[in-house]
């Protein structure tokens, strides 16, 4: 299972694609991808990454801030309607037409109070069409949604009690990825001439793509944009982290 994310100012799918085989080592039953191109739009399948990028080649998924996702069940089947990426389905939203919502998550780890959770937001309105865990903080996202995108995060994490890596987009700010991990790894990747910014599972998923490395620490929320990123620890408090030139991998 694994993570990547980007914010940059090309079409940054093959790199995600590209990641998610680099994390094909760590075992997986379905992947997806979902980038900003206008609205939010996603591809996702129970085959493999090969699959996933033939996909993403014939329907033209392209975009400049994105997330991709290898998933390890362990809340819900192996099965397309469970893989990540997943978007929020708004109060009134109908989730079986699975319309893009505002948020579209992925995550790594497991949500231990995702039935609390569940239970509020669909008193609240929301509608889900995943038995998976996730699924809740992508609806919690969008609940504590007030047009800022770190601010809504950095307020949902403080309700989940379990592990997770997550990154996260906005359909409302095309330009930016956040991310926030306790438990589950996540890395950030600072890409080079400062127009581009990454998140991934692990260093190898950006083999090639920047070997600048910031290994984020419990409790860490992260902001993530083309040309800057911006930390806050577990009290969020800004916070600067040591950014290590990891060795190239073949
Ligand atoms: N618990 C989540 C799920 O079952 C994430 C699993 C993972 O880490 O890939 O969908």
């Amino acid at each position: 299972c694994g993570i990547v994310g980007a914010a940059s100012h090309r079409n940054i799918v093959p790199v995600l694609v590209q990641g998610l085989q680099r994390l094909e080592y760590r075992g997986y039953d379905s992947c997806g991808v979902a980038v900003h191109a206008g609205g939010l739009t996603r591809a996702r399948t129970t085959s493999r990454v090969a699959d996933l990028v033939a996909q993403v080649r014939d329907d033209k998924v392209e975009g400049l801030t994105g997330i991709a996702h290898t998933r390890w069940a362990t809340h819900g089947a192996p099965a397309v309607h469970n893989a990540h990426p997943h978007f929020s389905h708004g109060p009134g939203a109908d989730a079986q037409a699975a319309r893009p919502g505002r948020i579209a998550l992925v995550h790594n780890g497991i949500i231990e109070n995702h039935e609390t959770l569940r239970a509020a937001l669909e008193a609240k309105g929301y509608a889900f069409e995943s038995q998976t865990d996730t699924e809740v903080i992508a609806h919690l996202v969008d609940s504590l949604y007030d047009g800022d995108l770190f601010e809504a995060v950095k307020a949902a994490v403080l309700q989940l009690h379990g592990a997770y890596a997550i990154a996260v987009i906005c359909r409302d700010e095309p330009q930016r990825v956040v991310g926030a991990r306790a438990g589950s790894p996540l890395i950030l990747g600072a890409g080079k001439d400062g127009a581009e910014n990454f998140l991934a599972s692990d260093a190898m998923a950006l083999a090639g793509v920047t070997d600048q490395i910031i290994y984020l620490e419990e409790g860490d929320v992260v902001d993530v944009q083309p040309g800057k990123y911006w930390i806050v620890d577990k009290n969020h408090k800004p916070v600067t982290r040591q950014v290590r030139t990891v060795l190239a991998h073949s």
